[in-house]
């Protein structure tokens, strides 16, 4: 997907540069750049092409670098031999020769056998998250410090973990169908899913040391807002996202073929820091906190708040970033009805959908699952809805190693909680990820209350 971006943007320094821009030459008249261009723009102009071109040769080595270090072979030779000059350069036919010879070496990982493991909203500032306020509590048992999240990334990437996607575990057929996918790592290398829960930063959660939103920096890269005491906002790597960009441009292979995780969306308080939701525009329906919201802000500007999610969401999309429905009110699909599942899935699709995209994936609130662990039937209501909103692949909350389910219906997976209560509680149930000892922050309160 970067590489469609780049070429793109290639595509237009050169048609800039093609000298077809008209000119104003000082006189009353237009003249074209081609016809009357002074020699030494002339020079310019070539000088200007060359760098093009060595720009586009040194883009497409690094493309196809990344490529040969993310286990991508295929891809990279392919991108390699599209080019002219490929066998008149020596870079090229080096790492093209080095692909040949890796992709001999790989072996296929059993799907059964990949973990997935979900986080929720990392704590920056603990002294704020932990400060014995009503939520406290909660937050103790449910999140993960940025502390303790860098080092159990770390120590899964020392152990040979890589991010792979559900949808390289299963493939969907034309027909709506599921396949098995195929994943093709070296020996030693073992693919595991991440995935991050509510992404919302949810009004409650102000003032409690979370980031306040996702942004694009003037880099063009997704970093973080947090709003400091004294109101001023600084920006940077406070949560999962930017964390895992940061560290996959350090060790790009640590991601199988690009990806990154998969972020599971609810659409209340709307999505990624922006207050998206029809209820900012309409003002009907108002929580309390969102009509506080509306209050402190009365600049609010709601389509200016959908544009930036949007824009910060196909950023993450181009990424490797993928987006799940986490149902728009966080639903416990267990316990509701598929007519209350179709209306909050109708929320998603209509104010959601349109910012993040629409997603085949539902990771379910609560992890409260529409079936038990057999499968699920075709029969079963709610399944159907779901199945026949295009949703093929279905994540539930399991404290196992491995839980996974393929049918020709759908991929189903469940999902490792790595956050305060299971690493205070259970942490042998850890030690295949990281060691519990090494990772713990403390500067939370202890004992972390029970559920
Ligand atoms: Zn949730």
């Amino acid at each position: 997907m970067k590489k469609a971006v780049l070429a793109v943007t290639l595509a237009a320094a050169v048609a800039a540069g093609s000298g077809n821009m008209p000119v104003w030459n000082g006189n009353t008249q237009k003249i074209t750049s081609k016809t009357y261009m002074p020699v030494s723009a002339s020079k310019d102009k070539k000088k200007t092409e060359e760098k093009e071109a060595k720009n586009s040769a040194q883009s497409v080595l690094e493309q196809a670098k990344i490529m040969y270090a993310q286990y991508n072979y295929d891809e990279a030779i392919k991108l390699l031999k599209s080019q002219k000059d490929f066998e008149k350069n020596k870079d090229y036919m080096d790492i093209a020769a080095k692909c040949q010879v890796a992709k001999a070496s790989l072996v296929e990982y059993p799907i059964e056998k990949i973990t997935h493991v979900f986080f929720h909203t990392l704590v920056k500032d603990t002294s704020k998250a932990f400060d014995g306020d009503s939520d406290s509590g909660g937050y103790n048992q449910v999140m993960t410090t940025i502390d303790e999240f860098n080092k159990i990334i770390q120590t899964m990437y020392d152990k040979g973990y890589v991010l792979v996607s559900l949808h390289d575990m299963a493939t969907v057929n034309k027909d709506g169908t599921m396949s098995r996918g195929k994943i093709m790592l070296p020996k030693g290398k073992i693919p595991f899913v991440l995935s991050q829960d509510d992404v919302s930063y949810y009004h409650y959660m102000d003032g409690d040391g979370y980031a306040s939103r996702l942004v694009l920096d003037e880099n063009g890269e997704v970093k973080n807002e947090y709003i400091e005491d004294d109101g001023t906002v600084s920006v940077g790597n406070y949560d999962m996202v930017p964390l895992i960009d940061e560290f996959v441009k350090q060790h790009p292979d640590f991601s199988y073929h690009g990806r990154k995780g998969i972020l599971a969306m609810t659409g209340y308080n709307g999505v990624l820091g922006y207050r998206t939701d029809i209820a900012y525009k309409t003002k009907e329906n108002l929580q309390d906190n969102q009509r506080e919201f509306l209050e402190k802000h009365p600049d609010f500007d709601y389509e200016a708040d959908v544009a930036a999610a949007k824009k910060v969401a196909d950023a993450m999309k181009t990424n490797g970033w993928e987006f799940a429905s986490h149902t728009w009110g966080h639903k416990n699909a267990t316990d509701s009805s598929a007519e209350e599942l179709k209306a909050d899935n109708e929320r998603w699709e209509a104010y959601v959908a349109p910012i993040l995209g629409k997603t085949d994936t539902i990771i379910f609130a609560f992890g409260a699952d529409i079936g038990g662990w057999e499968g699920y039937s075709s029969d079963n209501p709610k399944f159907q809805y779901y199945k026949s909103r295009g949703y093929n692949y279905y994540c539930n909350v399991d404290s196992s190693q491995y839980f996974v389910q393929l049918s020709d219906q759908y991929l189903r997976q469940g999902r490792r909680n790595l956050d305060g209560y299971r690493m205070y509680y259970n942490p042998e149930m850890l030690s295949d990820l990281f060691d519990v000892s090494e990772v713990w922050d403390s500067s939370r309160p202890t004992p972390v209350p029970a559920m």
